[in-house]
């Protein structure tokens, strides 16, 4: 539940509370309702403008240097039944191959969609066994989770990762050294869709089409139905627009030397 919502509900609850008490009390929750109403509208605009500067402003690491306009087109915390085979279909049709960032135990429950994406030619990668806090996990236990995670995926897909995604976009240098020590690539989106603030109708198309260059490693989600329904319409543009999803490696590996 967003800000937006809980707002809203104690806002609802307020007013029929106001109803009922046609008497006494009424008009004192009538006015509670109003203030609260004011408070939403000031709330959801800095909430607004935030959410804008931070898709701005996050900062990235620049795009992979590549000729061409390839791109890597990463889709997070999945594989799920219901969005994940959509995700498949769309990327099938226009001929572009991506990378998923799995969440073990995720795979375990969807073992077929999992085969798929690795026989359809996309990447796997390393998310843990089931997604904890890093900030709350001991690095014995978070090493154990990226095990576990690497295992589940090579029983069922016959695919060992080499990157690894950390499980909330950032790792502390720590953690990042530790799961370096194991050999793990870490992937670094360089263009962040922000498809996981749950923004407004069109939001993430704005920030992607907006936003692409090159060489671009983009952060989608596809845990998140209302990110997914807008992606035909990101990818189809992004096709028009002469872009090719590549893998996170094919993508690595086709970059300009030397740079
Ligand atoms: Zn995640």
């Amino acid at each position: 539940m967003d800000l937006r919502q809980i707002f809203h509900s104690e806002y609802e609850l307020l007013f029929m509370e106001a109803a009922g008490f046609a008497g006494k009390g009424g008009l004192e929750m009538f006015f509670r309702a109003a203030l609260l109403t004011l408070g939403l509208n000031v709330v959801c605009a800095i909430h607004a403008q935030s959410q804008h500067v931070e898709v701005v402003a996050k900062d990235l690491p620049e795009p992979v240097p590549v000729e061409g306009r390839d791109i890597a087109l990463v889709f997070d915390d999945g594989p799920l039944s219901s969005t994940t085979p959509q995700v498949l279909d769309l990327l099938k049709k226009f001929g572009m191959h991506a990378t998923f960032s799995v969440v073990g135990k995720n795979v375990e429950a969807f073992p077929d969609i999992a085969k798929r994406i690795a026989a359809d030619g996309h990447e796997i990668v390393n998310q843990t066994y089931s997604h904890p806090d890093p900030e709350l996990t001991s690095h014995e236990d978070f090493l154990a989770e990226v095990d576990r995670a690497q295992e589940v995926i090579r029983k069922i897909t016959g695919v060992s990762p080499v990157y690894f995604c950390p499980p909330d976009g950032e790792l502390r240098d720590d953690l990042v050294l530790l799961v370096r020590s194991k050999g793990y690539l870490i992937l670094e989106p360089t263009l962040d869709s922000g498809d996981w603030r749950s923004p407004p109708a069109g939001e993430v198309g704005r920030v992607v089409l907006e936003g692409v260059t090159p060489g671009a490693v983009i952060l989608f989600h596809d845990s998140f139905p209302k990110s997914v329904a807008e992606l035909p319409g990101i990818v189809e543009k992004l096709s028009q627009r002469g872009y090719r999803s590549l893998t996170l490696s094919e993508l690595r590996s086709g970059a300009k030397k030397g740079k």
